[in-house]
């Protein structure tokens, strides 16, 4: 499990800890040992990082990306959006249903991945996502037909060390104000969260936003939750009464970047009201990883960039989203004991621009990935 590492004199920022001081991060033996200023190095063996002025912080955790390649033609390789990029946890968000759960499977447990990789499960039979959305195009993402709840259940139960919640598209059938495929998430879902997509699909339609917010239970998640014309904003730019009782009900809001579904002016206008993601995730596939999302690190720059604090933006990307999906034993926080998973970042001072896809603002601060102790290992991000 990888030989003993000492991360010396970095940043270290782990909310969940109450931690934001220069301090060495000792793991060994695919644990965390002690974190604190000044750590002697137990052996001559130690293999050192040097963190002076980077950042280091618990294993990042990216809440909804695409990483089954193959299952359609939308994913890209665990690795890539994961530990080459400096996040050691990846969630795949819904990628797959459950007729091919066994697929989605063979990428989580391929020895040659270095990522650590959970999923999201559709609640339908059959759902991949594909460049031309053909579980939509042939109307199968809202047919009933392809929904089979004992089976949802069984295979929710048999990959129950792997599948963390479920990821629901709330197409309707006959009633336009309620989704079964949602309904049927809820009955299987038990304490799992459900993460719900906010906005339309090509060629199926979903449920109103209003009814989809007052469907939600505490603990769910919007992902997409600050795209524009999304009808959690009234024609003032206020929030909805849905989504002010859905917020205090406990319902999560996810970024969930992607191409087209995160605007810099509705974040602006939400933040200002007090609707902070809970969460900072890319939604990284093949349409989005060039350009306006990029990396993990550089969505959570844009939340830095709108006023987010750095330590917030840090539990943004681990405590949070390992409460979410209830393994905050384990991830999210570098306690001695822990599993090793640790990332360090670097902050880039010059002038840079980020885009998110309909307006580019310059920043002066960037942070970047420099690498990710994963299960004890040391990975240089790619
Ligand atoms: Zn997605």
């Amino acid at each position: 499990m990888g030989t003993a590492l000492l991360i010396r004199g970095g940043r270290v920022i782990d909310p969940q800890a109450g931690r934001d001081e220069t301090a060495d991060v000792l793991v060994d033996a695919g644990r965390v040992v002690a974190v604190g200023p000044d750590l002697e190095a137990f052996d001559s063996n130690v293999d050192v990082i040097d963190a002076r002025g980077l950042v280091v912080t618990p294993g990042l955790i990216d809440l909804h990306v695409h990483v089954y390649p193959g299952l359609g033609d939308f994913c890209l390789e665990p690795d890539r959006v994961g530990v080459d990029s400096g996040v050691p946890t990846v969630i795949d968000a819904g990628t797959s249903g459950a007729a091919t759960f066994g697929l989605a499977r063979k990428w989580i447990d391929d020895p040659s991945v270095r990522t650590q990789v959970l999923a999201l499960m559709d609640p339908c039979q059959i759902y991949f996502a594909t460049k031309d959305f053909i579980c939509h195009k042939l109307e199968i993402a809202n047919d009933l037909r392809n929904l089979d709840i004992d089976l949802t259940a069984a295979v929710l139960e048999a990959n129950d060390d792997v599948v963390v919640g479920m990821k629901v598209r709330a197409c309707y059938v006959d009633d336009p104000n309620v989704s079964p495929f949602l309904e049927a998430a809820k009955k299987v879902a038990g304490d799992r969260p459900i993460m719900v997509h906010l906005g339309r699909f090509p060629f199926t339609p979903t449920i109103p936003t209003p009814e989809l917010l007052r469907a939600l239970r505490p603990g769910d998640v919007i992902t997409h939750a600050f795209r524009g014309a999304s009808g959690m904003l009234d024609r003032d730019g206020q929030a909805t009464e849905d989504l002010r009782d859905a917020a205090e009900r406990g319902v999560l809001l996810d970024v969930g970047h992607s191409g087209t579904d995160f605007r810099f002016a509705t974040a602006r206008t939400l933040f200002e009201q007090g609707y902070l993601p809970t969460t900072i995730s890319t939604d990284l596939n093949v349409f989005n990883v060039d350009h306006p999302v990029v990396s993990l690190a550089q969505t959570m720059t844009k939340m830095w960039a709108l006023g987010v604090s750095l330590p917030d933006v840090v539990a943004m990307t681990t405590c949070n989203p390992a409460r979410v999906i209830h393994r905050e034993a384990e991830l999210g926080t570098l306690e001695p004991g822990r599993s090793a998973n640790v990332s360090v970042l670097r902050i880039d001072e010059g002038e840079f621009e980020l885009s998110d896809g309909y307006e580019t603002i310059s920043v002066t601060q960037r942070l970047a990935p420099v690498g990710c102790v994963r299960a004890g290992s040391w990975i240089a991000a790619a």
